[in-house]
């Protein structure tokens, strides 16, 4: 076995980082590209008869070279931003991706609008021509997205008094956030920072950060009730001229789901998380507390001192990885032996962790730091999930290599649970055992409650919003009904500004950032069990799912490779029950752990 570098390799992408001549070269031809694609929209005519799919055809064929020129040269900004956040040729080559970006964007929205003056006959019978059949599901989605809209006129017209009207709220959110400040252990610290100590193992130090944390926002509620109210107020006024009924809509487009698998999904959760009340105990006992409060959730019950080196991560992961798919294995022993990877713990890295696909060269880069605990190795193998989600599509054309939000985390997690539950199955002691079950509970719980209280507050926030303003007294009052219903009354104590705090409510971008995070952590959860279930032969059917992942609905996806219908419980109880087999294990060690 070959000994692995630590630091990625970029210059196999464009040859000399920020100031390489090759990446000149292809920003050049990228916008050369945009101007084709630009003039093919603008002479475009809709065509009289389905005999006429060359404009067509030819139109689509430009915008692929485009998006995958476009995102090619993200994903080096990208990486070259993260390795050293002090470089600043990179930052010049952001704001170009900005300036690109935008006009993509542009150009896609004219795009969009030729599709609609196609006849709806001629548009059907062109959807099944050879040349346009592999890209018909997202070529009508595109469509019938835009026909869900007002005219032309009226929807840029829209588009023009959201820079100020909108999305201005959400930026001025941000200002007003970034001018907070709150002490905590006598120091004057930023609410990011402050957030950052609720996950301290010391009770005293969270409860202090969330006071502070809780009088902050109160102070500034007043403030934030209204940026979050007109936000809000501009959004259902924008679907009220388009007609939409349900505020649901938009979010589930976007996610390509359906009404009644969101509904199953959170009547399955409801149902089966009374399990989780022995655990709130557990937890609260094992903290030495009578009852938790909202910042005890997340505190670390326990320590693990096993550490891995990075080779021996990479082994691990690579061995855990075969047991379910030689090709998963290959794949990430092929990413470390070529420099995909990005690892080392040095100054000037940007913090956090993503993987990134070069859809033009067909590889993927990623980037983290790699510490050695169990969390790091789990994150090393959760970005490999994302690379050979990547991998397995890299053969299609680009506009089917685009999936939601959902989806998005299905290979991730996936490869995170294999190498979760090997740590577990690993781990030399009761207490290390114990240590690692809980923090899978503890994301269970997250999933759960956390998210679970965040789309009920949201749901009854927007119907309260159409009727008129929302107070903050009432902001308050729904988000802590939200939390005791989807903590199920196990805190002592809330956190009733969490509709301040979380960004989440206020960004413009997508709205409803909340039900995607548990959709895609339980359907990986039933991939998982099924693969489990299945055994060796499962390689073959994931990879078959992976690929289809950006050009049909969640509900096909699943029906077509996991026989499965998403809109009735049985899949969901199965994802269900194989986390509440962790909080069973958990709490048979637990009990063990505090008797000895
Ligand atoms: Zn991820």
């Amino acid at each position: 076995m070959s000994t692995y570098a630590m630091t990625w390799n970029l210059d196999s992408l464009f040859q000399g980082g920020s100031h390489s001549s090759e990446l000149k070269n292809y920003v050049q031809q990228l916008e050369v590209h945009l101007d084709e694609l630009e003039s093919l929209i603008s002479s475009f005519m809709p065509p009289s008869s389905t005999d006429e799919t060359e404009p067509l055809h030819h139109m689509i064929e430009a915008l692929q070279v485009a998006v995958k020129e476009l995102e090619e040269f993200s994903a080096f900004t990208s990486c070259l931003q993260a390795q050293d956040v002090n470089d600043t040729g990179a930052g010049q080559w952001l704001a170009k991706r900005s300036e690109l970006g935008a006009r993509l964007n542009n150009v896609l929205v004219r795009l969009d609008e030729t599709f609609i003056t196609i006849d709806d006959e001629i548009w059907t019978s062109l959807l099944q021509q050879p040349s346009l059949k592999e890209l018909s599901f997202v070529l009508e989605e595109r469509r019938q997205k835009a026909a869900d809209k007002l005219d032309a006129s009226r929807e840029s017209l829209i588009n023009d008094l959201s820079v100020d009207g909108y999305d201005a709220w959400e930026l001025m959110y941000d200002r007003l956030v970034a001018k907070l400040s709150v002490e905590v252990e006598g120091r004057s610290l930023s609410v990011g920072q402050a957030s950052n100590k609720l996950d301290s193992p010391d009770r005293s130090v969270r409860k202090e950060a969330f006071d502070q944390l809780q009088k902050a926002w109160q102070n500034e509620a007043d403030v934030f009730s209204e940026t979050l109210n007109h936000l809000s107020g501009f959004r259902l006024q924008t679907y009220k001229h388009r007609g939409w009924e349900n505020v649901l809509k938009e979010p589930l487009d976007y996610n390509r789901m359906s009404a009644a698998t969101l509904e199953t999904m959170w009547n399955v959760i409801t149902d089966y998380k009374q399990a989780y009340i022995p655990y709130m105990r557990r937890k609260a006992e094992l903290l030495g507390v009578d009852q938790l409060r909202f910042y005890d959730v997340e505190a670390p019950v326990g320590k693990t001192d096993s550490t891995k080196s990075f080779q021996e991560g990479a082994s691990f992961i690579i061995e855990q990885f075969r047991k379910f798919s030689p090709k998963m294995a290959d794949f990430a022993e092929m990413a470390f032996e070529k420099g995909w990877i990005e690892a080392e713990d040095r100054p000037g890295k940007q913090p956090g962790g993503f993987c990134t696909s070069f859809p033009d060269s067909e590889e993927t880069r990623i980037f983290m730091t790699y510490s050695g605990s169990p969390a790091s190795v789990a994150t090393l193998a959760h970005e490999l999930g994302h690379a050979y989600h990547q991998h397995v599509m890299n053969d299609l054309p680009v506009l089917n290599q685009g999936y939601a939000m959902n989806v998005a985390e299905t290979a991730s997690t996936f490869a995170e649970m294999i190498v979760a539950d090997a740590a577990v199955k690993e781990a030399s002691t009761k207490e290390e055992k114990m240590t690692l079950l809980e923090e899978k509970v503890q994301s269970s719980v997250a999933f759960f409650m956390n998210i679970h209280a965040r789309f009920l507050f949201e749901t009854r926030f927007y119907e309260e919003r159409r009727k008129g303003i929302v107070s903050q007294d009432r902001l308050n009052e729904l988000m802590l009904e939200a939390q005791k219903e989807a903590y199920m009354e196990t805190l002592e104590e809330y956190d009733p500004t969490f509709w301040a705090s979380k960004l989440h409510f206020h960004i413009t971008d997508v709205p409803f950032y909340n039900f995607p995070y548990t959709f895609g952590y339980l359907f990986s959860a039933g991939i998982y069990a099924k693969a489990l279930e299945t055994g060796p032969e499962f390689e073959e059917r994931y990879t078959a799912l992976l690929r289809d992942t950006g050009k049909m609905t969640v509900e096909e996806l699943a029906w077509k490779h996991l026989g499965v219908n998403l809109e009735e419980r049985e899949f969901w109880e199965h994802a269900v029950e194989l986390c509440t087999a962790d909080l069973d294990a958990f709490m048979k060690y637990s009990e063990a752990s505090m008797e000895g």
